[in-house]
């Protein structure tokens, strides 16, 4: 066999694998779909202590959380807190991983670097937002862990967008959905996106069990004038998992297999929320 006629069936051969790895990709239920996955807040900053999140989107120092240690947990700092980015980005990776294996391409939002400033924090969570928006995603999933001010507080929270954009500000006190100020977007295709998004997020969470335990939803939908749901440009829902500030949902959250649950779920919404977006 000369050269040429042992390199063209090989090339062949190649072409055919090619299509049909193609045509399998073709197959996988994401395919074709762009999630955006938003890890809440950041590392600290160098001075900051390690339980902190950092000079970002919506700092909060969780003093309640500190009081909750989990020594020697992969996600805990040498002290044992736990802080919350680490939670939000373990269950985000995780989610990922999920997505990327059902065929969906994700885009991660969470930048570091980050000026600790009023002006830098706000140009960060634009910046995150802008990541989803110039990738054109379908969806926008973005992750974090509550803090309350009584240790009673516990359950889960799902949050859309539903002011004007004009009037987005950090750190707004989330209302209920039924509340005249969410007015202005009720009729808006992202509004109900979100909504729908959140109602899957909802059903799978609201099922979800772990050795016994389970962490129930604190009340119904909440709205908010947040800055990530209200710059992103697609369907959007915030995911407050838990509080880590109430030893029963901490106990659970500190626990792998719970957090690779609770991505489960959050991935089984998505493919939901996509399975009736076909029919
Ligand atoms: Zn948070």
């Amino acid at each position: 066999m000369n050269r040429n006629q042992f390199t063209i069936p090989f090339l062949l051969l190649i072409i055919i694998l090619s299509q049909c790895r193609e045509r399998a990709q073709e197959k996988l239920p994401l395919h074709g779909r762009i999630v955006a996955i938003e890890a809440g807040h950041e590392p600290p900053l160098p001075d900051q202590p390690c339980h902190t999140n950092g000079g970002g989107a919506g700092t909060s120092s969780f003093s309640g959380a500190v009081e909750l240690l989990y020594s020697g947990n992969t996600l805990a700092c040498p002290n044992g807190a736990i802080p919350e980015h680490a939670l939000n980005e373990d269950i985000a990776r995780k989610l990922q991983k999920l997505i990327e294996s059902a065929g969906g391409k994700t885009v991660w939002t969470r930048i570091e670097e980050i000026e600790p400033t009023p002006e830098g924090r706000m140009s960060n969570l634009k910046a995150r937002a802008e990541r989803a928006n110039q990738a054109k995603a379908d969806v926008l999933i973005d992750i974090h862990a509550n803090a309350g001010p009584s240790p009673d507080d516990s359950g889960y929270l799902l949050i859309v967008h539903c002011t004007g954009v004009d009037s987005i500000h950090e750190g707004n006190t989330p209302f209920n959905l039924e509340s005249s100020e969410c007015d202005p977007d009720r009729g808006t295709r992202k509004f109900k996106k979100s909504l729908e998004l959140a109602t899957k997020i909802d059903n799978r969470l609201s099922q979800l069990t772990y050795n016994g335990g389970q962490i129930s939803k604190k009340r119904d939908m909440y709205g908010a004038d947040f800055w990530l749901p209200g710059t992103a440009a697609m369907p959007t829902v915030l995911v407050e998992v838990g509080f880590m500030t109430n030893k029963h949902d901490m106990d659970l959250l500190a626990e792998e297999g719970y957090r690779q649950m609770v991505a489960q779920a959050l991935y089984r919404a998505v493919l939901d929320y996509f399975e009736s977006e076909k029919g």
